[in-house]
């Protein structure tokens, strides 16, 4: 199985948690089936049909949140590549040492992942982004 990292709501990781609790088995397991009910013939055929992903949602090129609200882009700008978090006030780019340390301590916190599994997630993860391939 291959490792990803996606952004979910609060409210929705709160509630998984909750049910994942339930239930007895772990939120990554509950979206597994998920998917399998919404995508599963999609993702193993070959029709993505529904969901295309919108060309109107900007992705931030350092961390890859979707940002759709205003607040989301780095200096309140909607023309910024980078988001909020990976965004100085002013809306230039973070140092690579600065965003890493952030996306470390969010993969902790959200993820229940240990320092050095989510250091070396982070790492893997920004070595894919647009902002850090050559990092
Ligand atoms: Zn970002």
């Amino acid at each position: 199985m291959k490792r990803t990292m996606i952004y979910i709501p609060e409210q929705t990781h709160q509630g998984l948690r909750k049910l994942a609790f339930e239930a007895n088995t772990s939120i990554a397991e509950l979206i597994r089936q998920a998917i399998d009910i919404v995508y599963g013939e999609d993702v193993n055929g070959y029709k993505l049909a529904f969901n295309q992903p919108s060309k109107a949602v900007k992705n931030c090129m350092s961390c890859g949140m979707p940002m759709t609200k205003l607040e989301d882009f780095g200096g309140g700008n909607p023309a910024n590549m980078y988001c909020a978090h990976c965004s100085n006030p002013d809306g230039t780019l973070k140092s690579y040492e600065e965003v890493f340390k952030g996306m470390v301590s969010f993969m902790i916190t959200s993820q229940d992942m240990n320092k050095e599994t989510a250091e070396g997630a982070a790492k893997e993860y920004m070595s894919k982004m647009p902002a850090w391939s050559g990092e």
